[in-house]
């Protein structure tokens, strides 16, 4: 797994890339990284304890193919901010979208698939509390918000709340407690390596 490898408009993603130690969900069939998929779940329980319903993963792992399909297919579906074949890094097995319960029984079917969700139903994890408890903990179990609002000037993509990328507990936190985005963090570390 390369923990910080950066994947966007500048850093493309070869179509042959394809990580090793992928996991499949067996509930969700969503196929991830192994450490990323345990990291995910023990974030996923310890939220639950403290009282909230659980989060549904509804992407992981995409192929460049299937990452074609969607594009080819992106107005009728939905999408507004899609990335191109080659340019997302849910190609990398360990980012992660997230929604709630609420949003899946408002869907049209409940299907976990990322094609039954469009931009607009995913953007209302924004306001669930789901969302206020990940920006305080979701770096403890090594989740980023990879494409946070106020970075959209350097990540070149729009806000996206419910897209979590797996960088390592240790790069979490200092990622988050010095409020930068992967792009940044990168950056500094190739710089500094004691950062
Ligand atoms: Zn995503």
């Amino acid at each position: 797994m390369e923990i910080l490898k950066l994947v966007n408009q500048s850093y493309p993603i070869s179509n042959t890339y394809r990580p090793t130690n992928l996991v499949q969900d067996p509930i969700t069939k969503i196929w991830l990284v192994r450490e990323a998929f345990e990291q995910f779940y023990k974030m996923n329980n310890a939220l639950q304890k403290e009282g909230l319903s659980s989060l549904y993963m509804i992407s992981g792992y995409r192929s460049y193919a299937y990452q074609q399909s969607l594009c080819a297919k992106k107005e009728e579906l939905g999408f507004t901010n899609i990335a191109k074949e080659g340019y997302s890094e849910h190609q990398l097995g360990i980012a992660l979208d997230l929604v709630t319960s609420s949003v899946i029984n408002n869907n049209r079917d409940s299907i976990l698939s990322f094609a039954n969700f469009n931009s607009k139903s995913l953007q209302a994890f924004d306001v669930t509390f789901h969302k206020q408890w990940l920006d305080m903990k979701s770096a403890d179990f090594g989740f980023i918000l990879r494409y946070p609002f106020d970075k959209f000037y350097i990540t070149g993509v729009s806000y996206k709340p419910y897209h979590y990328r797996y960088v390592g507990v240790n790069h979490a936190k200092k990622i988050v407690k010095n409020d930068l985005c992967l792009e940044e963090y990168i950056k500094l570390y190739s710089n500094m390596r004691y950062f």
